[in-house]
């Protein structure tokens, strides 16, 4: 056999055996999630479902994932949560002209926030039901908004270069049509609010 068939060979099943990993027995199932203690925990499953893993999936059983692979096997049914986490990007992305503005850009939309957060809050602005700090530096803020609860995370952007504070939505989309940057802007400030509340 050519050599470089043989190497394709071994590529293939290397591919197959790593695939094996995933697809394999699935790692003991955790008591607790490790962001909030809950118990109610579901398997997130990956692929396209077949008639029996959607039935599972509207029962609330198990996660559909989708139909591409990454590491969270896990789903926690309180705090939105889903681990292992996939690692973070290595270094940053783009070049320094392009971070730079997207920092600005952030820093800018930050202090904006910082300003709306000084005024009284709108009637539609969702509550935090919970708020805890991760042991990597995020903040966790459970929000409930009309439609739904939503995970928003605050954490910092760019710090190599300076770093801004930016409030990222985890889980927990609006309804089709809803106006996404409102929702996310209103999410943001009543996590700032929290945040500065008196008591805080
Ligand atoms: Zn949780």
């Amino acid at each position: 056999m050519p050599r470089a068939k043989v190497k394709q060979k071994k590529k293939v099943s290397e591919s197959i055996n790593s695939l094996a990993g995933l697809f394999g027995p699935p790692p003991p199932r955790p008591t607790e999630c490790p962001d909030c203690g809950s118990d109610s925990i579901l398997p997130i499953c990956y692929g396209l479902p077949g008639p029996e893993m959607q039935e599972k999936g509207r029962r609330h059983e198990i996660v559909l994932g989708g139909c591409v692979l990454s590491n969270p096997r896990w789903h926690c049914k309180d705090c939105f949560n889903s681990w292992p986490e996939d690692p973070p990007p290595k270094g940053l992305n783009g070049i320094p002209e392009w971070q730079r503005k997207h920092l600005a850009e952030k820093a800018a939309e930050y202090a904006s926030l910082t300003a709306d957060a000084a005024l009284p809050p709108q009637h539609d602005e969702p509550t935090v039901e919970n708020c805890w700090q991760r042991p990597d530096g995020r903040k966790v803020f459970l929000l409930r908004f009309p439609w739904g609860r939503m995970r928003i995370e605050k954490r910092f952007h760019l710090v190599p270069l300076g770093g801004t504070p930016v409030y990222d939505i985890r889980a927990g989309l609006p309804p089709m049509g809803a106006d996404y940057a409102r929702v996310h802007r209103q999410a943001a400030l009543a996590a700032m609010r929290f945040e500065r509340r008196p008591s805080a």
